[in-house]
């Protein structure tokens, strides 16, 4: 399958809804070990992209990948949004034109946005942040190329959500707490998870709304 405008928006569709879904939820983690706003932040990022979505018209994933990080950078805030909001823009950039993309041209896209998140906040893997989460990811989909098993994402990354409850923050506002970090998920692995999860359902095609 490739990915194309229609089953870009298709997916952001999803993970608005998945992140109301889980608006109190994503608080609840921020509330632990951060200022409580991750759930707030992301709600309405959100549901500006879907606003966005909603109206325009794109004619390539570079386009759609530029107006939805333009939006995740002005509306998310904290430290979230800026992070984010280079993912988009990163993909931006190595989607320009494209139509459509393949699962390799996807997964460049993808990796220009981890490197963005990388270079932006300086965090590596063991630090608990989303890094902890798209860094597997990547990883799991540069070795897999053609013949990746969506199922297998879905339970990579949600593992690796959960592992980050044993790991102590060394980055963002967690860090303050230290070892008190631990015992809790890292809120932006949490909302990272619902983003590649459900681009993996559209590329199962469960999602065809
Ligand atoms: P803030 O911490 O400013 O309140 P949010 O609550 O919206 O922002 O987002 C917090 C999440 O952002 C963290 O759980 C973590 O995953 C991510 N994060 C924070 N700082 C960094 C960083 N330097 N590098 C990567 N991710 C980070
Ligand atoms: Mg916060």
């Amino acid at each position: 399958m490739v990915l194309g405008v229609d089953e870009a928006k298709r997916w952001l569709t999803r993970v608005n809804d998945e992140i109301h879904h889980n608006k109190g939820y994503l608080t609840n983690l921020d509330q632990a070990i951060g200022d409580g706003d991750h759930g707030i932040n992301m709600a309405r990022g959100f549901n500006e992209v879907q606003k966005k979505l909603t109206v325009s018209t794109y004619a390539d994933l570079g386009g759609l990948c530029k107006d939805i990080g333009m939006t995740l950078l002005s509306k998310v805030g904290g430290a979230s949004g800026p992070l984010y909001g280079t993912v988009f823009l990163k993909m931006s950039g190595v989607l320009k034109g494209c139509e459509t993309a393949s699962i390799d041209e996807l997964t460049a896209a993808l990796d220009a946005g981890l490197k963005g998140i990388e270079e932006r906040g300086k965090a590596k893997p063991g630090d608990k942040t989303m890094i902890d989460v798209w860094q597997p990811f990547i990883q799991y989909l540069q070795k897999n190329g053609e013949s990746i098993d969506w199922d297998k994402v879905i339970i990579l990354v949600k593992e690796k959500t959960e592992f980050t409850k044993e790991m102590e923050a060394k980055k963002g506002r967690a860090a303050y707490l230290g070892k008190r970090s631990i015992g809790h998920i890292d809120p932006g692995a949490a909302s990272s998870n619902i983003l590649l999860t459900e681009l993996a359902y559209v590329f199962k095609g469960e999602v065809t709304s």
